[in-house]
């Protein structure tokens, strides 16, 4: 059940939010579920839930959906963060790639998170896709087949 192991790491992951004063909202649409292996979902969706708390501001916003589009269930996580420079979004699944942005204003990371979620949902037979722009936040969709 997608919609409880999200709304579960929402509850866990919530302090990491309210340590930064950032709003999250959630739009978990219930009972979606998906074969999957939830260690490795988990694991994809803490990645992106830190991301979007690292690379956002104190008093930023976070989105976080769930819903069902047809064969897929549609995962986003949305920040209205530092945003990526457009010439580096080609790159960000990439092993140990990280936006000079996040590296010269000093964040932590190993640039591994991203290539790890990307195999992760590639081997679901999903797909992982971000929408970015620079200054005023990123956007990443996860889509994962559904049964039904
Ligand atoms: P870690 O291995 O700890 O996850 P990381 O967060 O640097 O390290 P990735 O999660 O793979 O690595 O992300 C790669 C790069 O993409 C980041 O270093 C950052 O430059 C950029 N990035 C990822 N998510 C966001 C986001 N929500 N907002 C802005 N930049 C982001
Ligand atoms: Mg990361």
């Amino acid at each position: 059940n997608l919609s409880e192991l999200i709304k579960s790491l929402l509850i866990n992951y919530e302090s990491i939010f309210i340590n930064k004063n950032q709003h999250l909202e959630k739009n978990i649409e219930d009972d979606i579920f998906v074969v999957a292996d939830k260690d490795r979902i988990s694991e994809v969706l803490i990645n992106l839930l830190v991301n979007a708390n690292k690379y956002t501001g104190e008093g930023g916003n976070i989105k976080v959906k769930l819903y069902n589009e047809g064969q897929f269930a549609v995962i986003t996580v949305s920040d209205n963060g530092i945003g990526i420079p457009k010439e580096d979004l080609p790159f960000i699944y990439e092993r140990f790639y990280r936006s000079e942005k996040s590296r010269s204003r000093d964040y932590g990371g190993s640039g591994l998170g991203l290539s790890i979620a990307k195999a992760i949902i590639k081997a679901h037979n999903g797909t992982i896709n971000v929408e970015s722009i620079l200054n005023q936040g990123t956007k990443f969709t996860v889509k994962l087949p559904i049964i039904n």
